[in-house]
């Protein structure tokens, strides 16, 4: 077991709640693979408490630490510098020190990226389709924007929500120009053309295991060549997945961009590479 002393350094999660976030296990499992004097610890913290945690952080000297709900847009007044892709998604997932105070970014959309990275696609000639139009597609859109695509098409099944989200990238006119928004109704002919299927719904997650957000009628319209994307974890795979590995198309789980956004973001803290196989093999014992 890990000797913690008066030198260890500290990283951290806030967020409330925060006891089951797998941010812990992943990040210790790989400093304690580095052999590093440091713990990552996850601290519940009220809406009411941020400012008063935030400080408090400073005062114990903590090297930098994680963000999740409901503290990742309430964080960004506490901060005094913020990246282009926390800017893009209006969050911050990530903090870490710097002589002017505290720097933030979202590595939602790094992590979501990394998987797609590693394959040879003209990315600037795919078709990618998002399905959900919540929090966790606005990663997927900035990182989309990042890795070249030169169009991005949005189905949402609330045409009010939608008229809202994409109003909401007018900020961001590089972003806003790649955006088509779509209703649920006009499915079918999204799934023939999309090069990139990517859930961003909840639709599927455990216990809801039998379910799609895409029927297996309508999956039967997806190319092989296409790469499917589920951002649920549980299960894995989904039936998302199953459907689409029918098909014939190459799919991607969760798991993956969970991992890298935990990836990235140690990276920033540890200025070094970290264990990739240690962290995913650690997610999977968790999880699975
Ligand atoms: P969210 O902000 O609540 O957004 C969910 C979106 O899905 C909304 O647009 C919602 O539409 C839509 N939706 C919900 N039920 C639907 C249904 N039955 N049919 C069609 N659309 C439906 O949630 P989120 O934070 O974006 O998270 C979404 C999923 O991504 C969750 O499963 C989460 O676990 C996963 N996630 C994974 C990672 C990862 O690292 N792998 C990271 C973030 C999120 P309405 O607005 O109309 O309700």
């Amino acid at each position: 077991m890990q000797l913690i002393t008066g030198q260890t350094k500290l990283l951290g999660i806030i967020g409330n709640p925060v006891e089951h976030s797998l941010s812990p296990v992943m990040h210790n499992a790989a400093i304690a693979h580095l052999g590093l004097d440091y713990i990552y610890v996850p601290f519940p913290v009220k809406q009411a408490d941020l400012e008063t945690a935030i400080a408090g952080f400073k005062a114990v000297n903590l090297k930098g630490f994680n963000i999740t709900i409901p503290h990742k847009q309430a964080i960004i007044p506490l901060l005094s510098e913020i990246t282009d892709d926390a800017i893009n998604i209006g969050a911050v997932n990530t903090v870490w020190r710097t002589a002017s105070g505290w720097k933030g970014t979202n590595t939602d959309a790094e992590g979501f990226v990394a998987p797609l990275k590693n394959m040879s696609r003209d990315w600037t000639q795919i078709t990618p389709v998002i399905l959900g139009n919540g929090g966790a597609a606005r990663a997927v859109i900035a990182g989309l924007a990042n890795l070249g695509c030169s169009e991005i098409h949005v189905v949402g099944r609330n045409p009010d929500k939608l008229a809202r989200f994409y109003q909401s990238w007018s900020h961001t006119p590089n972003i806003t120009s790649l955006l088509k928004i779509h209703n649920w109704d006009n499915l079918a002919s999204l799934i023939s053309a999309a090069d990139l299927l990517v859930n961003t719904t909840p639709v599927g997650m455990s216990p809801h295991t039998d379910a799609s957000p895409v029927d297996a009628d309508l999956m039967q319209k997806l190319k092989k060549s296409a790469i499917a994307y589920d951002l649920i974890y549980t299960p894995n795979p989904t039936q998302f997945l199953k459907l689409a590995q029918a098909q014939g198309a190459t799919t991607i789980d969760g798991l993956e961009m969970l991992l890298q956004q935990g990836v990235a973001a140690l990276k920033i803290w540890l200025q070094q590479p970290v264990p990739v196989e240690v962290m995913r093999n650690s997610l999977r014992d968790c999880l699975y």
